[in-house]
């Protein structure tokens, strides 16, 4: 997209979110008549995750020539991952323990949905289940992406060993990869509307401005905990960004499409096109760009990774349970697991925090503190989701042979 459509259309999109912010705010329900055209935005966007991951990691992964400098890329790729979403879940435990937002709280808390409460048995063996689909059709149908991908890969590595067959369907998979990106690049254009309609439609659902305060005070400190500390990590991201890729807040202006969109449509998944083109104008070396984003989406959650650790010890303040440093090592671990183991989609790490909560034994009924907000607080993880995504793109792209 060029320079000049970049720029404008970011303004537009900061215009559709403070827009959508404020018709949802004073007129509530009513701006529900306007969802559709949010719900237009994310069909288009989900309509091309699945093409375009699969195209994107085939013709990435072949790119690399060799297939066993697959094994570099992938290391420091996960490197990447695991030691930023440590980091996250520690910033996480740090400013809970620090602001202690669940200590004398008296509030109600509503029901647990069905869906969240029959999760308890998930475990560290269905992550790993989740990795291998007996049907390829019915996780695509299901934005299940992790088995996708990891069939691309492995297909991918097949081919390059073909010789020129095998280049012919490569070959394929280019055109389709680019053909794909145009796509996204008209998409885009619409993005101010439709994130606007989702921002207004969302604030709407709640009730507008003065419903959505009620809910905000009720939990009031654990909101600014979660906002302090994803905002933290987005420092230290940024930190890790300059002192790597030797990039900054160019970088950052140019991803800022993508971030914006994800804190429209609460989902990394469907933000991950965006994510894509963004990185691509800013010159990250399309390996990074097909291999590290893709993979990102759905394995690298830090602003869930900080979000599971800080509601989970959140939860056990409220019922004035007392969690020791075990405990608590404890809630580090899975709480990384669990932002493994969330879809990039909506509010999945509601979903994937009773996995936390029964590995320390705090109350599944727990969640029901989190549901008012969660929708909010799930924009701002969302967001923090897709910025450790870009940065690992760039930080990987600086450790490619033919990087900066
Ligand atoms: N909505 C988040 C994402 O798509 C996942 C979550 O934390 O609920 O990245």
């Amino acid at each position: 997209m060029p320079h000049a459509h970049a720029a404008v259309l970011l303004a537009l999109i900061v215009l559709g979110v403070l827009a959508g912010g404020a018709t949802g705010w004073i007129w509530g329900e009513d701006m529900l008549a306007i969802a559709w055209l949010g719900e237009l935005f994310l069909n288009a966007l989900k309509m091309l995750i699945i093409p375009l991951i699969v195209a994107a990691v085939i013709s990435g992964v072949a790119s690399l020539g060799d297939i066993r400098k697959l094994g570099r890329l992938g290391g420091i790729t996960v490197g990447y991952f695991v030691g930023t979403t440590a980091v996250a879940v520690a910033i996480g435990l740090l400013v809970v323990n620090v602001i202690q937002p669940g200590v004398g709280l008296e509030f109600a808390p509503p029901s647990v949905p069905e869906a969240i409460a029959a999760k308890t048995e998930i475990g560290l063996t269905d992550i790993l289940l989740s990795l291998v689909s007996p049907n390829l059709i019915a996780s695509a149908a299901e934005t299940q992406l992790l088995p996708l991908i990891l069939f691309s890969i492995l297909l991918s590595a097949a081919l390059t060993t073909l010789g020129p067959v095998g280049a012919h369907v490569i070959g394929l998979f280019d055109g389709l990869n680019e053909a794909l990106m145009k796509l996204v690049i008209w998409l885009m254009y619409f993005a101010p509307v439709g994130i606007f309609a989702l921002v207004a439609a969302r604030l709407g659902k709640a009730g507008g401005g003065e419903a959505f305060l009620a809910e905000v005070a009720a939990v009031g400190l654990h909101v600014v905990t979660v906002l302090s500390g994803l905002a933290l990590h987005f420092v230290f991201l940024a930190v890790l960004l300059v002192l790597i890729s030797g990039r900054g807040l160019g970088y950052l202006l140019g991803l800022l499409r993508a971030l914006l969109t994800a804190f429209g449509t609460a989902s990394s998944s469907a933000t991950l096109p965006l994510t894509m083109e963004c990185a691509r104008e800013q010159a990250v070396n399309e390996k990074a760009v097909r291999f590290v984003l893709p993979l990102g989406s759905t394995v690298n959650m830090n602003g869930t990774a900080l979000y599971e650790a800080a509601a989970a010890m959140f939860i056990a303040q409220a019922y004035g349970i007392d969690l020791g440093v075990g405990a608590q090592t404890l809630v580090f671990v899975t709480a990384t697991l669990a932002a493994i183991g969330a879809a990039g989609i909506p509010e999945a790490g509601l979903v994937t925090m009773v996995i936390v909560l029964t590995a320390v034994g705090l109350p599944i009924e727990g969640v029901g503190l989190l549901l008012a907000v969660d929708w909010f607080l799930d924009r701002f993880r969302t967001a923090v989701n897709v910025w450790g995504d870009a940065v690992g793109a760039a930080v990987v792209h600086r450790f490619l042979p033919n990087g900066p």
